[in-house]
């Protein structure tokens, strides 16, 4: 049976898409990507794999056939995971294709509904933002907010955000992190200084990254906030992101915005393990008399398909925690940025695979938690039942 995404209601129309015909003929259709798909494992069907996909956006861009509701729904249903991309052998840039068919959908307003675009300006204000997740917070604890839409606990008081002390590295704080996760900011910022470095922040302006943006094909909002966001952290320090999303995302300005002030500023873009790996025995000694718990690792797929960092977060964890690793070769979770509130009935069956992993890595191991770098996922995993943590906070509690 075909299966239907969510929002297919734009009806039939023939539009082009704004597709590179040399990325677009580079898929030989040897189906190498497919089980690494999630949505064609949980679906098994065609036109929701990477190679289907790309099957459909020919039919529009070199056929000239009808964008219709299939179709938007093929384009919708990607978790824009990119784990089909290290899996092809052909190298297509499929993340590219995505990407620009998402941006074609979007300008001819023929996907991302009007809420998303009015949830995605509210990002860019981040007082905004702070704001609204306190009243959110609030109708949580009055219990105003629908279960189904998966949301964790967000919190009432997030505590003093961080706050300069030198200038060797910036620390990049984001929109929804912030909001929701600022106690993982400040055991960053204490993880960073126990190396002995100092750390600055963004100026204002600086908050938002974009990514969320370029997922949704909002790729003038996404460019106008990557401008923002290079001015907001100038010089030469390295910019440290403990978001995998808004690394992987600000290593691509360059791409963005297609200029060398932005290629510049992606080239001193690091996921916050990566620099912190590189100066592992700067860290404190591991207290010998301390039992090393054990930690299983999920990695995001913006930092295991994207940037491919996934192992210095390994790397920083092992020198307090043994790590236990899942059987499924880097699936994707379901999160996807805001994907599990747009498709919450695929974004659940997919991270029910995900918890089935974590079940078994429980079962063979005394480990209980699951570090993951990325908040999107964090929250989605936690939704499920998973006890999920920030690597950096586990790190920041079990350093002397
Ligand atoms: S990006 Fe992820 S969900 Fe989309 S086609 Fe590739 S593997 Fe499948
Ligand atoms: S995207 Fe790559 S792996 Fe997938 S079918 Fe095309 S060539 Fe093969």
């Amino acid at each position: 049976m075909q299966r239907q995404g969510r929002n297919n209601h734009y009806g039939d129309r023939v539009m082009k898409l704004q597709l590179n015909d040399a990325e677009l003929a580079s898929c030989v259709g040897c189906g190498l990507c497919l089980p690494h798909c999630p949505t064609y494992r949980v679906t098994g069907e065609e036109g929701w794999s990477p190679r289907g996909r790309i099957a459909a956006m020919r039919t529009v861009a070199w056929e000239g056939a009808p964008v219709d509701d299939t179709f938007i729904g093929f384009m919708e249903t990607c978790v824009q995971c990119r784990g089909c991309e290290p899996a092809c052998p052909s190298g297509v840039p499929y993340g590219r294709l995505i990407e620009s068919t998402r941006q074609s959908l979007a300008e001819a307003k023929r996907s991302t509904p009007r809420l998303q675009r009015l949830g995605m300006r509210v990002l860019g204000h981040h007082r905004l933002l702070l704001v609204g997740s306190t009243l959110l917070a609030v109708a949580q604890r009055l219990r105003l907010v629908p279960k189904r839409i998966g949301l964790t606990r967000l919190p009432l008081r997030r505590g003093a955000p961080v706050k300069a002390t030198g200038a060797d590295v910036f620390v990049f704080t984001g929109c929804v992190m912030d909001a929701w996760q600022r106690n993982t900011h400040r055991a960053t910022q204490r993880v960073i200084e126990s190396t002995g470095a100092t750390c600055a922040v963004a100026a204002r302006g600086g908050e938002c990254c974009g990514a969320l943006h370029t997922h949704a094909g909002l790729t003038t909002q996404a460019q106008r906030l990557a401008a923002r966001t290079i001015a907001s952290m100038p010089g030469d320090a390295a910019i440290l992101v403990n978001s995998a999303g808004c690394g992987a995302a600000m290593k691509d300005y360059g791409h963005l915005l297609g200029t060398d002030d932005a290629r510049r500023f992606s080239a001193r873009v690091l996921d916050v393990h990566e620099w912190l790996a590189d100066r592992i025995d700067s860290l404190p000694t591991p207290d010998p008399t301390r039992l090393r718990p054990s930690i299983i690792v999920q990695d995001p797929c913006h930092l295991r398909h994207v940037q491919k960092a996934h192992l210095p977060v390994r790397v920083v964890l092992n020198r307090y925690a043994d790590v236990v690793e899942l059987d499924d070769e880097g699936l994707c979770c379901g999160a996807g940025g805001a994907y599990s509130a747009l498709q919450p009935e695929l974004a659940g069956e997919i991270r029910d695979r995900k918890l089935g992993s974590i079940r078994r890595a429980i079962e063979a191991s005394t480990a209980t938690v699951v570090a993951s770098a990325n908040p999107g996922c964090s929250m989605h995993l936690a939704a499920g039942g998973a006890t999920v943590l920030h690597p950096l906070d586990i790190v920041n509690e079990l350093m002397p």
